[in-house]
């Protein structure tokens, strides 16, 4: 069997995890109870890796408890919040593109956690950044906090795609980002400026009536274009990108996809994570989607933007 996806987790600090206890693992046919290994060597063994570890998942996420040190108020329903993190938890592990975290008020109870893309992150005084829309009960009990949070994390499949983000070296890249999914689009921009490549970043500010991703995009000095209206077929035919990233609603996602295709662009496309998630583990299934009868966890497992967008699956 070819895999059509990766673990977002392989590898990582947290592998193995929950599903390998459970002989659930997405990646290793002999853990989930089959007698031939399939996984085609992905880089490392789960089931050896498992066995040394005394047949236990490894580490779990911590709840950690951080302080609003800032809480910005933009509009109805927008804002844009900053946490300082202890001491002995450091920004670094939340900074690659992609990532996100669960975050509640700290006396809120676990289900009113919200998955949330880190914005941004200050390394020097260890703070994350956060933009909010408010839209329904875990989003509005989190603006009533000034305090004090638990944050969850860091998760990392908060994109799909990454490969092509990771990968991108002296490439021209496309990034687009309409309303709140812009939260997720600096990341991504810094991660693709440390390999040297001409980011322009087309922003449309969707129902938030305001471009979050605008500022910090100047100061790092990424050309930035700002949209109104749906012309974005226009702007990805000016110029011959290599990548586009899509972070936005689904429909943003199809529309792009659409135009590569009808176009015949050569560019990869990596989008925004859109699904309904709860645990982030692979547990709870509020994520999971049927891909030709076989379950996938889209908190977990990591699948090409054009693969998602063709199977139909968000
Ligand atoms: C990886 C990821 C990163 C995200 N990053 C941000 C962010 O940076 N800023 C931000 O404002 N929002 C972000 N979201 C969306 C945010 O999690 C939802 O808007 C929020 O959970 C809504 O909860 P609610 O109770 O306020 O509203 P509800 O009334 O419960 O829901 C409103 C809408 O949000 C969706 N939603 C509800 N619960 C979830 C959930 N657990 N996961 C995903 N969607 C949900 C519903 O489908 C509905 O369309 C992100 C979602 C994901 C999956």
């Amino acid at each position: 069997m070819i895999l059509k996806y990766s673990c977002i987790d392989m590898a990582s600090d947290y592998c193995p995890c929950y599903l390998a206890e459970t002989g659930d693992c997405v990646i290793c046919s002999i853990l989930r109870g089959q007698n031939n290994c399939d996984c085609r060597w992905q880089g490392i063994c789960i089931f050896q890796e498992f066995l040394w570890n005394g047949k236990k998942k490894a580490s779990s996420r911590k709840m950690i408890k951080a302080e609003i040190v800032d809480k910005k108020i933009f509009t109805d329903n927008l804002f844009i919040f900053t946490l300082k993190l202890p001491k002995d938890v450091h920004t670094i592990y939340f900074s690659q593109a992609g990532t996100y975290v669960f975050v509640k008020s700290q006396n809120s109870p676990d289900f009113y956690e919200v998955p949330l893309c880190v914005m941004d992150f200050d390394e020097e005084n260890n703070l994350l950044v956060f933009a909010v829309q408010l839209l329904g009960p875990k989003t509005k009990a989190l603006f009533k906090e000034n305090k004090n949070v638990v944050l969850r994390g860091p998760y990392y499949n908060g994109i799909f795609g990454l490969k092509y983000i990771k990968s991108s070296f002296n490439r021209n890249c496309l990034l687009v980002g309409r309303g709140i999914g812009q939260a997720s689009l600096i990341l991504v921009a810094k991660s693709l400026k440390r390999g040297y490549n001409k980011i322009l970043a087309v922003l449309n500010p969707g129902s938030l009536s305001y471009n979050i991703a605008k500022e910090i995009l100047f100061k790092e000095g990424i050309s930035v274009k700002e949209v109104n209206d749906e012309c974005y077929e226009e702007i990805i035919l000016e110029d011959n990108y290599d990548l586009i990233y899509s972070a936005g609603a689904d429909f943003q996602h199809n529309f792009i996809y659409d135009v590569i295709k009808r176009n015949n662009l050569k560019a990869e496309l990596a989008i925004s994570n859109n699904a309904q998630i709860c645990c982030g583990e692979g547990v709870c299934g509020s994520c999971a989607v049927n891909l030709n009868g076989e379950k996938i966890r889209l908190c977990k497992m990591q699948l090409e933007g054009k693969k998602i967008l063709e199977e139909g699956l968000l």
